[in-house]
């Protein structure tokens, strides 16, 4: 075997032995909650569709629409000639849902993050990211070249004691966070971060990926709502696919120059703008539908006994990968499909079962779930 291969198949082995080889299961979503994996048909837990929008027929319809008049592709970077209207259009709604004067659309969140920290921040900077930050939030802080300091998750006094010594060494200062965590549903405290960076004269960037639609910033909520920084996707509440930052004028200019992953790549596809648009149109006429995921996760919590969901994901953290991966198979066996996390997305010994739970769910389907989870999951709850 060649020195290539010989690597691989080590690597798939090491990966065998932990119970961390990734492996793609085809899943069919025919609409709503229900999945086809082979010949089952499963109901599903595991999509991050929050608002039930990605089949919509006014989402699918807009998608077509926008393929019809403005093709399968944007055919080159938006600064040469794909800026199809769509696009811009998108950033004004965007901008105004989120209270900025300006937005800026990428090609995916992914995108997104690994492009603003480098255009903010570089040597002789700070970026200071809570520890259970997504992992394109790391990968833009180390594509940055700042000094990256982790802090302990939502931890207020470790984050305060790190601006009091390490800030006044630094040129500009980043703070990343995320307003819902991905893989553990709670949300930071966004009001006293935001507070704190402005004493410390930082920048607080908040990915509100899981936030969008379903946890949306209320009157009292000036902090979050105050970051000046504020990025997501376009691929989980909205259904579609595409990332944004919402910001001042100023700093969206500047990126259009300056972010990497939005200069040098292709525009969003029209499809993708096409359906966010018609997704938001929907998201911000129906607040009964905004708030069905974290309705029916807090009915799972209680019927579980578990403490009160705070956003419309809820793990179930069993301890080992090959544990997480066992429950997630005996699930599926009785016709719920909820992927088991592991490390490296989530830390070693906090695998776990992630349930997400979409406006599309109807509370029966909760109810058996949680039947379900305590009969499978005991010794975990
Ligand atoms: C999903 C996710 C992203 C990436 O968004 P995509 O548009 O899917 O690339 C970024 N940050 C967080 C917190 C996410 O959960």
């Amino acid at each position: 075997m060649n020195s290539l291969d010989a690597f691989a198949t080590e690597g798939l082995a090491r990966l065998d032995a932990l119970a961390l080889r990734r492996r793609l299961t085809p899943t069919e979503r025919t609409g709503g909650v229900e999945v086809m994996r082979g010949n089952r048909r499963l109901i599903s837990f595991s999509c991050n569709d929050y608002l039930g929008l990605a089949h919509h027929p006014q989402v699918k319809a807009a998608a077509m629409a926008a393929v019809e008049r403005y093709g399968a592709g944007a055919a080159a970077s938006r600064l040469v000639t794909g800026d199809y209207p769509l696009l811009g259009q998108l950033e004004a709604r965007l901008a105004a849902h989120k209270k900025k004067p300006a937005a800026l659309v990428f090609g995916s969140g992914y995108l997104a993050n690994i492009a603003i920290p480098p255009a903010l921040v570089g040597a002789g900077d700070l970026i200071l990211l809570d520890e259970l930050s997504h992992a394109c939030m790391l990968a833009g802080a180390k594509l940055s070249g700042a000094r990256t300091l982790r802090f302990a998750h939502n931890d207020l006094n470790e984050l305060k004691t790190i601006l009091t010594l390490e800030r006044p060494l630094a040129g500009r200062c980043l703070i990343m966070t995320e307003s819902v965590f991905s893989m553990d549903g709670d949300r930071a405290p966004l009001p006293a971060i935001g507070a704190l960076a402005k004493k410390h004269d930082a920048w607080l960037l908040v990915d509100d990926a899981h936030g969008l639609g379903v946890i949306e910033p209320g009157p009292a909520d000036e902090g979050s709502a105050a970051a000046p920084l504020q990025m997501g996707t376009f691929s989980k509440s909205l259904g579609s696919y595409g990332g944004y930052l919402a910001a001042s004028t100023p700093v969206i200019e500047l990126l259009k120059s300056r972010a990497r992953s939005f200069v040098y790549t292709t525009g969003l596809p029209p499809a993708s703008a096409g359906g966010a648009l018609a997704a938001l149109d929907i998201l911000e006429a129906e607040p009964e539908r905004r708030a069905r995921p974290l309705s029916l996760a807090r009915r799972f919590t209680q019927a579980l006994g578990l403490p009160l969901a705070q956003s419309a994901i809820v793990p179930l953290i069993v301890g080992e990968a090959a544990t997480a991966l066992r429950l997630s198979a005996s699930l599926e066996a009785e016709g719920f499909l909820v992927v088991a996390i592991r490390p490296p997305t989530v830390p070693a010994g906090q695998a776990r079962l992630r349930f997400a739970f979409s406006a599309a769910h109807r509370e029966e389907d909760v109810d058996r779930l949680a039947e379900a989870v305590i009969r499978q999951c005991a010794p975990a709850l």
